[in-house]
């Protein structure tokens, strides 16, 4: 892309920046996506997501049409084994990470107006009467200056509004994740009660010292494929300690082994740490929690959003507060504008919300459908 060239630019290639830059190429804009990691599908393929919630209603409808609508389809198409799951009164898209990878990936290079640059980010950004009008990128060693059309902010922790004022954004106080795959196990492992009664088994053992204390708040669930159980550990950001949760999840492997159904298990994959709250921005407006419970609605709404207020609080644990049947809430334009930019926006987790408003809107299916209604707003919907 020439620097004289005017483009989209999204700083995030996870869940929101994907949507984002998807429905700007569907509108011929031309997009730069920059992507710090050196994968697409930030905190799902990052972190291991297999239950993609927020896509569908209590009832199993789904919520937004569109990409949304077209992602899931695109993921049935790609696998037997993606399909639609009740948890609790909750529906989710279960998905291996690394079809939903392939799939996204498949479906950006339909685009060639969709330029991705890896290991990249954003230096600066010029700012004139309240616009960005341009961004110095840098990535790969080199450094160049662009000329922008608009510019997202969906790096899940808003690097680029802490970029521009660092005051703008609150840090996030939900606990973290470490997510681990493990395969060889019996399909009917977690049957009930069976595996309940597996799960106080383990965290008996925590508190007998025969397990870490991290194993004491573990949970597992089902995998994608028959052989396959998820375990999820939770804990504060700052306490993650990438060489003692090796030997704690190498601890678990040998505790588990032991059990029936486990003789042949094995690590398929271990997750990158999840950050369910990098920190919000303080937007033109600020979603909360009375908004999501009186299902509010607003002129300027994206898209619509049900699931649960899923708090992982860092003292108390996780908390589920689910709304009445058939309940549905928006998200409005106002919540992802900052700092009086017209041509700024941040998308995705790190959007303006109070903690417990985050903690439902920031579920995958809601992210793609914020990230596809703010170009429809912006841009208008051709
Ligand atoms: C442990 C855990 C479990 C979860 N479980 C579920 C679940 O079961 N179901 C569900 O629906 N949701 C779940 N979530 C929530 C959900 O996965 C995320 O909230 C959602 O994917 C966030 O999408 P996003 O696009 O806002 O950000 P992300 O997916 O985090 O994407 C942000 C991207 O921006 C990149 N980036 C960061 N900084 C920069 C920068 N400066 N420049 C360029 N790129 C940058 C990152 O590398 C990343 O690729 C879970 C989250 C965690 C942490």
């Amino acid at each position: 892309m020439s620097a004289s060239s005017h483009a989209l630019v999204i700083a995030g290639a996870g869940a929101t920046g994907i949507a984002s830059a998807l429905a700007a190429a569907r509108q011929k804009i031309p997009v730069l996506l920059l992507e710090k990691s050196a994968q697409l599908g930030g905190t799902v393929t990052g972190t291991l997501i297999h239950t993609l919630g927020g896509f569908f209603d209590d009832r199993g409808d789904v919520l937004n049409p569109g990409l949304s609508a077209e992602l899931i389809e695109r993921l049935v198409e790609a696998s037997p084994f993606t399909c639609k799951r009740r948890i609790g009164k909750t529906w989710v898209l279960n998905v291996d990470p690394t079809i939903y990878q392939q799939v996204i990936g498949n479906w950006l290079n339909e685009y060639p107006t969709i330029n991705i640059f890896y290991q990249t980010g954003i230096s600066h950004a010029t700012i004139n009467t309240q616009r960005i009008d341009a961004v110095t990128v840098i990535g790969n060693g080199q450094s160049r200056t662009l000329n922008t059309l608009a510019v997202i902010d969906a790096t899940g922790r808003a690097d680029i509004v802490r970029s521009i004022d660092s005051r703008l954004v609150t840090e996030g106080s939900a606990l973290a994740g470490l997510i681990v795959q493990l395969g060889g196990v019996s399909s009917d492992t977690l049957d009930f009660p069976k595996g309940l009664a597996l799960l106080r088994h383990i965290w008996k053992a925590a508190e007998n010292h025969e397990l870490p204390p991290e194993c004491a708040t573990l949970w597992l669930d089902n995998g994608v494929y028959p052989d396959e159980i998820y375990v999820k550990f939770s804990f504060p950001a700052n306490n993650y300690d990438h060489a003692q949760m090796l030997t704690v999840v190498n601890l678990l492997l040998a505790f588990l082994q032991a059990r029936p159904g486990f003789a042949n298990v094995f690590i398929r994959c271990q997750g990158q740490l999840g950050i369910r709250d990098g920190g919000r921005v303080h937007g033109d407006y600020t979603l909360t929690e009375a908004d999501l419970k009186q299902g509010r609605h607003f002129d300027d709404a994206l898209c619509r959003a049900a699931w649960p207020i899923e708090h992982w609080h860092p003292e108390h644990g996780v908390s589920l507060d689910y709304f009445p049947p058939g309940h549905r809430y928006e998200i409005p334009l106002k919540a992802l504008k900052v700092g009086g930019l017209t041509n700024f926006f941040v998308a995705g987790k790190c959007f303006s919300a109070e903690p417990r408003a985050q903690a439902s809107a920031r579920v995958v299916g809601t992210c793609w459908a914020m990230g596809e209604g703010l170009i429809n707003a912006h841009f208008g919907k051709s």
